[in-house]
């Protein structure tokens, strides 16, 4: 991996901070002497893993992206590093990302673009250079890890994932990305973007690496207060313990996956549609029986999702105050700090989105705005609830449907609306005005539209590499979604599937 940065680290643009090559070696050659006496940690000893740059780690600095943070160093290391770390894993970089997890493009990193690794021809596109006007986004927000997962700068990566930032980015740069659910890994040490949201996820080649890596992150954590409680943890699979029984492990025969037609937008484009139609042969196939559902909520889910993240972000990010950590205004002249602080430190699209966040919030357009996004949260969580065969565990009362045909186990959807857009289309003009752009920053929001829906559930989630687009031959992924506390089931079939 080290001798792969050295190569393609600076086009990909991927990472932030590298560790300590002297270091690494001391540890790498520390797990190999273990895994030679028969004595290695887990299957990640010595395994080189990158994190996004939101999730706090003892070395190296946590910029979140941001020039607020450029200098941040974090007291300790999150629960999924210490985790990592008891495993083994060797921490290797901190993925660049868009500013506090805010975007669909990673152009919004005081650290620059990151650079989508793959080629038309599926090769690693190692001449960016030459090209700039045909360089591709790695899409967002935890694009340096997937960037980093496809051209080998690592094992695999750990990104976080609010509305898509795990599951899109692995749709543009063709690997796996996935979701758990909400409260399955601990956010302790991940830097809030929008709690109620907010997940850590994972980006890898495979399914069965994302499983080996779930293994070790699916924990209870009494540090994080939103962290699924073990009781629950131990419910989830009594009660599913007959469906489990039932899987066949070379097939998915018995497995019903529907298919919502609501997700057939219009901007959806037509060779995406193609590779949809693909994915639903290949579960056929498989012995997967195909069920048309409707989950009629679905196009609320991004201007409720746009409502509720923003108006979360802009409670959040308040403590960038210039005193507490972070970049500070120094100008002796202006007694503003806070205020020049938040000028200097903060990326455009966070400012607009704070501002967007506040708007929400205020006195008289909180009912008008972020209330009724409340209740279509709800309404969006309801036509999840509605569709699958296990019961929600969280409701009381709920029983499993498991022999209703209409019923289903998973829902197959893109991931994307369209392929990597290219960089430059993805500049608003208002950060970009001398590029005549006529993007809006507003437009990139649709990119989200596939993706937002299981974040406002909190169901899991993953993206599978679907195949590439007729037209432009750039990868796509396909989207898989479950109940809520459902990983077994998602992973089962995403397993096979891929
Ligand atoms: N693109 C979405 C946003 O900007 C999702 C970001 C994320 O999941 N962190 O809010």
């Amino acid at each position: 991996c080290l001798g792969n940065i050295k190569e393609r680290g600076k086009a990909v643009n991927a990472y932030i901070s590298v560790e300590d090559r002297d270091y690494l070696q001391q540890q790498a050659s520390e797990a190999q002497t273990r895994w030679l006496k028969g004595q290695s940690k887990s299957v990640l000893d010595g395994v080189p893993i990158a994190i996004k740059d939101n999730i706090c780690t003892e070395r190296m600095k946590t910029t979140c992206g941001s020039k607020m943070l450029q200098d941040f160093q974090s007291p300790y290391d999150a629960t999924v590093i210490k985790l990592l770390r008891k495993a083994g894993a060797l921490i290797i970089a901190k993925a660049n990302m868009d500013q506090f997890g805010m975007g669909s493009a990673n152009v919004y990193s005081h650290f620059g673009h990151v650079n989508n690794p793959q080629n038309t021809d599926g090769h690693f596109h190692l001449s960016m250079e030459s090209l700039p006007s045909h360089k591709r986004s790695a899409g967002g927000s935890s694009g340096g890890s997937a960037a980093a997962v496809a051209s080998d700068l690592c094992f695999a990566a750990l990104g976080s994932d609010t509305g898509g930032s795990v599951r899109l980015p692995a749709s543009y740069c063709g690997v796996v990305g996935f979701k758990p659910s909400y409260g399955r890994i601990s956010r302790r040490g991940l830097v809030a973007y929008a709690n109620s949201l907010d997940t850590i996820g994972i980006l890898t080649k495979d399914v069965a690496d994302v499983e080996l890596l779930y293994g070790i992150l699916s924990k209870y954590d009494n540090q994080d207060p939103t962290s699924m409680l073990p009781d629950l943890r131990e419910r989830i699979e009594q009660e599913f313990a007959q469906h489990y029984d039932d899987l066949d492990q070379d097939s998915l025969k018995g497995i019903r996956i529907g298919i919502p037609q609501e997700y057939r937008v219009q901007e959806l484009n037509e060779s995406i549609v193609n590779i949809w139609e693909a994915g639903i042969r290949q579960l056929k196939e498989l012995g997967a029986e195909i069920v048309p559902i409707s989950l009629p909520h679905t196009q609320y889910a991004l201007p409720a999702y746009y409502i509720l993240a923003l108006a979360e972000a802009s409670s959040n990010l308040a403590r960038f105050d210039g005193m507490r950590y972070g970049y500070s205004d120094d100008n002796q002249e202006s007694d503003l700090l806070y205020a020049d602080t938040r000028t200097e430190g903060f990326g455009s699209e966070v400012k607009r989105r704070i501002m967007m966040g506040t708007f929400v919030l205020s006195s008289g357009l909180y009912e008008e705005h972020f209330l009724p996004a409340q209740k279509l949260r709800r309404l969006v969580q309801q036509d999840f609830n509605d569709v699958f065969s296990l019961p929600n565990p969280l409701l009381e009362n709920a029983v499993a449907d498991l022999n209703n045909m209409k019923k289903v186990h998973a829902i197959l959807t893109p991931s994307a609306i369209s392929t990597a857009p290219s960089i430059n289309s993805s500049i608003p003009e208002a950060d970009n005005p001398k590029h005549h752009s006529k993007i809006k920053a507003v437009d990139a929001f649709v990119n989200d539209v596939m993706t937002v829906p299981a974040s406002l559930a909190g169901i899991p989630a993953i993206t599978v590499p679907g195949g590439v687009s007729r037209v432009d031959g750039w990868p796509v992924g396909l989207q898989l979604l479950s109940q809520y506390g459902d990983e077994r089931t998602l992973l089962h079939i995403a397993n096979q599937f891929q």
